[in-house]
């Protein structure tokens, strides 16, 4: 019998497996090898819908707005196919007891190798500067200046939200995932790739164990579910455990994502460096009365397609709305309420602004639409998309305790965004390998 089980080998998965060492069993429900296009940072081409490593989750944005999600499937997880854009949580984040930016910041700080911190963990952080600076990016943080907003010079700082670089977990053009950054030394845990996992076995209250989707049974002393914000809530409730279940909690229920737009833009600029990251610079501010910030501008400085527009991702960063999600429905309900309208309105004019301030020629929508609240709501309405930063489906204080443990059970835990009550107000990548820091610790006890 296995020591503890870890199920999902994505970004969190692998920092918990790797940190916990032989005693660990890693599932993973795609396959362990790497595929070579996966190493290459300045591409998202995994995010195609058909693309081997992606789950392709099809969700309803809002009424009448379908879309398909992506999720990293294979060793790595959604840190394989990601932006790499590697940026820590605000100190405004309230997660519950225990589970402040300050408790998370000795996880960061071992999870991450940052020469601008003098850190030294399995994750290098670096940022664009020089050659690797795009023209675009340069002039957006001219025009964030003179706009007169503030400069955030190190957006992992946990200082006040401005416009600056935006860390990434890459080198030279290479992306470095969790699994590459986690799994690769001496001493590691046994890792089981196209291992996906049905449900949870238990003797009564406690977790025994896990059922693999082949009919074998893994037996351990504890398990650790690491499936992510999708894959976690889904385990649990095929395991009894969510809303009118034999353990009634609320499994799925409120979770929280960043709805976003992106507006496109032309520059007459020469294409990125060959290792640019693809989104390089934001603006993160506040449209309302949070000093965290709970609006974001990126610049993408790589055309989505071949001789395409660049683009602005306008995002609302601190969203009201909260989604639903069952074991066949993933219902995001954004935008209901008028205070995330108003803030996701205000984000896409300050973006428009920007562009005007020098940093591109605005490709759509025009002025007209710009300008009026109900054009620009039903603009919105069309290009509606997601940031693809789901989480809270099995939150502290709702679903799991603050060490995790899934409440009104033994021996089964949660470690990944599903945990977080509400999404960070920047990507939550760091915030992912942080948990499965934490997790290593809260296991080891
Ligand atoms: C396309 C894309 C771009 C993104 N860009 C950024 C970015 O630039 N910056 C940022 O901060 N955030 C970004 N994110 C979000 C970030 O990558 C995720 O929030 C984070 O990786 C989630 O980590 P996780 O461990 O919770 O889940 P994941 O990394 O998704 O890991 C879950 C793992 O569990 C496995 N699994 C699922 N179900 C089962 C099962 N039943 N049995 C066994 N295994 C299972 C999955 O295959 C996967 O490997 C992006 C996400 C996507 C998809």
């Amino acid at each position: 019998m296995r020591d503890v089980v870890v199920v999902g080998g994505g970004s969190a998965g692998c920092a918990l497996a790797g940190r916990l060492g032989p005693r660990a069993l890693l599932l993973e429900a795609g396959p362990v090898s790497g595929l070579p296009e996966l190493l290459d940072a300045t591409s998202l081409a995994a995010t195609a819908p058909d693309h081997p490593r992606n789950w392709a989750h099809e969700v309803l944005l809002r009424p009448g707005r379908p879309a398909v999600v992506p999720r990293g499937l294979g060793l790595g997880g959604s840190s394989a196919i990601n932006g790499a854009n590697w940026v820590r949580a605000t100190r405004s984040e309230e997660w519950g007891p225990g589970w402040s930016w300050d408790d998370l910041l000795p996880f960061y700080e071992r999870s991450e190798s940052d020469p601008l911190h003098g850190t030294t963990g399995p994750v290098p952080v670096r940022r664009p500067s020089g050659d690797l600076l795009h023209p675009a990016a340069s002039r957006f943080l001219d025009a964030a200046r003179r706009l007169g907003f503030a400069a955030e010079p190190d957006k992992n700082a946990g200082a006040a939200p401005g416009a600056g670089v935006v860390p990434t977990n890459s080198v030279d053009g290479v992306r470095i995932d969790a699994a590459t950054a986690y799994l690769g030394g001496e001493g590691g845990p046994a890792v089981r790739g196209d291992a996906p996992v049905d449900r949870v076995l238990f003797d009564g209250d406690r977790a025994r164990g896990v059922l693999l989707a082949d009919g074998e049974v893994v037996e351990a002393g504890e398990v650790v579910l690491a499936a992510g914000a999708v894959g976690t809530p889904r385990l649990l409730l095929r395991s009894g455990i969510g809303p009118g279940l034999r353990v009634d909690l609320p499994v799925g229920v409120d979770f929280s994502d960043h709805p976003a737009v992106f507006l496109p833009f032309a520059a007459d600029d020469p294409p990125a460096h060959p290792h640019a990251p693809g989104s390089q610079v934001a603006l993160n501010w506040d449209a309302g009365a949070d000093p965290a910030g709970d609006v974001e501008v990126l610049a993408f400085v790589r055309p989505f397609a071949p001789g395409g527009p660049l683009h602005l991702m306008c995002a609302l960063q601190h969203p009201d709305s909260r989604g639903l999600l069952t074991l066949d429905r993933i219902e995001y309900r954004y935008l209901r309420t008028e205070h995330d309208r108003r803030r996701l309105r205000h984000a896409i004019r300050t973006a428009a602004d920007l562009l005007r301030a020098g940093v591109g020629t605005r490709v759509g929508p025009d002025g007209g639409v710009l300008g009026n609240d109900r054009t620009l709501d039903a603009w919105i309405a069309d290009h509606l998309t997601t940031s693809v930063h789901l989480c809270g489906t099995a939150a502290i204080g709702r679903v799991v305790d603050p060490a995790l443990r899934v409440l009104g059970v033994e021996g089964l835990r949660v470690a990944d965004t599903s945990v977080l009550p509400t999404v960070p107000r920047r990507g939550p990548s760091a915030t992912a390998v942080a948990i499965g820091e934490r997790a290593a610790e809260l296991v080891r006890g």
